[in-house]
């Protein structure tokens, strides 16, 4: 069995001590794919995260300004971008709008604009974190326009929202909180299954039953049996389309 986590922060400091069991445990259970998420303003963390990819085959890294970090955007962040291998830097990301946090909406706004724009010109899909902001969040796409993909990651919107996003080719993500939350199984249950990744988030959001205990990238298995009860499939087959999702949104033209 092949499985992919699309979505993971392996340099938090959470993983300090022991990334390389984490790695490791990930890797017994057959997680060939790690997508590490990087703070595109955290300098460290962008040479930490291009160490990794030459340890571990397996981690691939998407960088982005995160809605939380927007105010510190700046024009120079694109440049940055370059020093990734491309075979490695696989999406935009996390990027988009969280009322949530004590940034202004409008910075928020801009800087999700400014790096949709980045994602264009690199060709790049795009790794969208959203919350109680989906019309804010569509309309951006709409206005620059669609011939962009994407990932609503840890989607925790309703089904109405889901299908919106759907229409203009996005994929649903969905992290630990499926094991637990109604919401998140009925839009699973809905969503066509050649448009869903799964993730961690690690070290964030571990499901059920290490709710509340720091994540880790083997712990998808129960993202991928949860996936599996509510879709009626056996788990190899969910492994198996989810994988192939997550080639063909993240590394199809390699
Ligand atoms: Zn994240």
């Amino acid at each position: 069995m092949v499985l992919a986590d699309s979505h993971a922060h392996l340099l938090d400091d959470f993983f300090e001590k022991d990334l390389e069991e984490v790695v490791e445990r990930a890797k017994n259970i057959g997680v060939e794919y790690i997508n590490n998420c990087l703070e595109l303003t955290d300098n460290e963390e962008i040479e930490e995260g291009l160490e990794l990819t030459k340890k571990y085959d397996s981690i691939f890294l998407s960088a982005g300004v995160h809605p939380f970090n927007a105010k510190d955007w700046n024009n120079g962040l694109e440049e940055l971008l370059s020093i990734f291998p491309k075979d490695k830097l696989i999406a935009i990301g996390e990027i988009g709008i969280d009322p949530t946090y004590d940034v202004h909406l409008e910075i928020q706004k801009e800087t999700f604009r400014k790096q949709i724009q980045i994602a264009k010109r690199k060709g790049l899909p795009i790794i969208i974190h959203c919350r109680y902001s989906f019309e804010e969040v569509y309309q951006i796409l709409k206005e620059e326009s669609f011939p962009l993909q994407g990932v609503l990651h840890t989607f925790s919107g309703t089904w109405k929202e889901a299908e919106r996003f759907l229409d203009i080719g996005f994929y649903i993500s969905f992290s630990g909180v499926l094991t637990y939350s109604k919401k998140a199984k009925e839009v699973a249950l809905k969503t066509p299954f050649d448009r869903i990744l799964i993730e961690t988030d690690s070290p964030y959001l571990a499901p059920i039953p290490y709710k509340g205990q720091r994540n880790e990238p083997s712990y998808i298995l129960r993202t991928v049996e949860e996936l599996s009860r509510l879709k009626g499939s056996p788990i190899e087959k969910t492994a198996e389309i989810t994988t192939e999702n997550f080639i063909s949104l993240f590394l199809k033209e390699q």
